[in-house]
């Protein structure tokens, strides 16, 4: 029933559809009639022959409406609202370029990557980049998708990767409709790989100095210095103070690897950051007395607690007060000054400054301090047994605490480094910044 009452309204739409071919073709036979041009039976014989050829033409056409479609793909245009609504959808810059390579669309990603490229441009225009012109040539001609990359030199150094896709239509592939340009910004990968090399490069030249030290004296003392016992005792010590230095490299070097490692992974202990502090300022009173320097512990010694892995935290401490002991023994004091502030979430936290009164750092050097094997003065921190990996490391524990440093100084006037750790649960200040916590 449904069936049928389907069908005939699919005549009666033909009908209306051909309905001004039927009134022409009625028009014209019965002006032939009228005319005497024919008799009425042939006339009505045309017309109906006529009528029946136009309904039997439609019919057809409806059969595969789709199919017809297909054959005939349209050229993409300027302003396809699917084209750009699909563009927009995608996390990539991506370009979407017809068959003479003009631009047919960009979303928003794309103009901040190629801001010169316009719709209804040739890409040629917009994207002066010979590999990526030769990739979109390559891909036309063949069919294939292409990937090249390309790096840009201002107003920064970026890579990017660029795979360009024919989207051909079927039965056309040999002349793709539509070309889509996808950007992948490569430059935090580069950056990372460049970082590894720069890392190895940098472990590497640091452990060659000591091992080349060291095999400079075992060949004296094995060759010119064999029967020199003065020249034995001389060499010993410096010998040991380059093995010395090897292994705190390495364990330096290690430690790192293995708070990065962790790095995802918060603390969960509760540990008592007051209590590290004075420890690590005892176990650093005989050097601090070999260096003529007075170290002393201010605020409160009631406890304050914070999530924290002990070890880790007393490696923070120690860094930063041996520093100060190396760097900044001119001072003759140290100061470390535990209070509790606003973080800038708004949330409690403790603060731990280790404050000197040594020589002081210039402004350029503070926002490199915490790399890897940077160093104000090489020759010092090497004497000073330094590895150049420190701050680094105290950067990293910091960060796996949720915390932070902070680091003031201008030279002449000593410098002060701050740590700065979350305090477990707490709750917005209320502007109450120089308290103490008790757990
Ligand atoms: P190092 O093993 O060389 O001490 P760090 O990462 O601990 O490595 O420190 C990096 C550099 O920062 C040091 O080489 C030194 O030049 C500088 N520095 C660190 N602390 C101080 C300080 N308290 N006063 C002056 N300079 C400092």
């Amino acid at each position: 029933m449904i069936h049928d009452s389907v069908r005939v309204g699919r005549w009666v739409a033909r009908f209306r559809r051909m309905r001004l071919v039927l009134v022409a073709t009625a028009i014209a036979f019965a002006g032939l009639w009228l005319f005497g041009a024919t008799a009425a039976l042939p006339a009505l014989a045309g017309f109906v022959l006529v009528t029946l050829a136009a309904l039997i033409a439609s019919a057809r056409g409806d059969i595969a409406p789709a199919a017809l479609a297909r054959d005939e793909p349209r050229a993409p245009r300027v302003g396809d609202p699917l084209i750009e609504a699909v563009l927009a959808g995608l996390p990539d810059p991506v370009v979407a370029l017809d068959r003479r390579g003009d631009v047919v669309a960009l979303n928003a990603r794309a103009t901040a990557v190629a801001p010169a490229l316009r719709p209804g441009e040739p890409v040629s225009l917009g994207l002066r980049v010979p590999e990526v012109l030769e990739a979109i040539r390559r891909a036309r001609a063949s069919g294939i998708a292409q990937r090249v990359e390309f790096s840009e030199r201002v107003p920064l150094d970026r890579w990017y990767e660029v795979i360009v896709t024919p989207i051909s239509s079927p039965g056309v592939a040999a002349n793709p409709g539509l070309v889509l340009l996808a950007f992948h910004d490569l430059t935090p990968l580069r950056r990372v790989e460049e970082m590894r090399a720069d890392f190895v490069a940098n472990a590497s030249h640091e452990l060659r100095t000591p091992l080349a030290a060291l095999s400079g004296f075992i060949d004296t003392l094995r060759g010119s210095a064999r029967e020199d016992p003065a020249a034995r005792e001389r060499f010993l010590p410096i010998m040991q103070a380059q093995a010395d230095r090897m292994a705190r490299l390495i364990d330096d070097l290690l430690s790192l690897s293995r708070i990065e490692l962790n790095a995802h992974l918060r603390p969960d202990k509760q540990v008592d950051v007051g209590a590290i502090v004075r420890q690590v300022a005892d176990s650093l009173q005989t050097l601090a007395r070999d260096r003529n320097v007075e170290v002393k512990t201010l605020g409160s010694s009631a406890p304050l607690l914070v999530p924290g892995d002990r070890d880790e935290l007393i490696r923070v401490f120690e860094n930063l007060v041996e520093n100060a002991l190396k760097y900044a023994a001119s001072g003759k004091r140290v100061d470390i000054a535990l209070s509790v502030g606003e973080g800038p979430d708004g949330k409690r936290e403790a603060r731990i400054a280790v404050r000197d009164r040594g020589p002081g750092i210039a402004p350029e050097h503070l926002p490199r301090l915490t790399e890897r094997f940077y160093r104000v003065d090489v020759s010092e921190s090497r004497a000073q047994g330094g590895t150049g990996l420190g701050l680094a490391l105290v950067k990293h524990i910091l960060n796996r605490h949720g915390g932070r440093l902070t680091i003031e100084s201008a030279p002449g006037q000593g410098a002060t480094f701050t740590v700065h750790l979350p305090i477990a649960g707490a709750a917005p200040t209320g502007g109450n910044s120089n308290l103490l916590t008790r757990a």
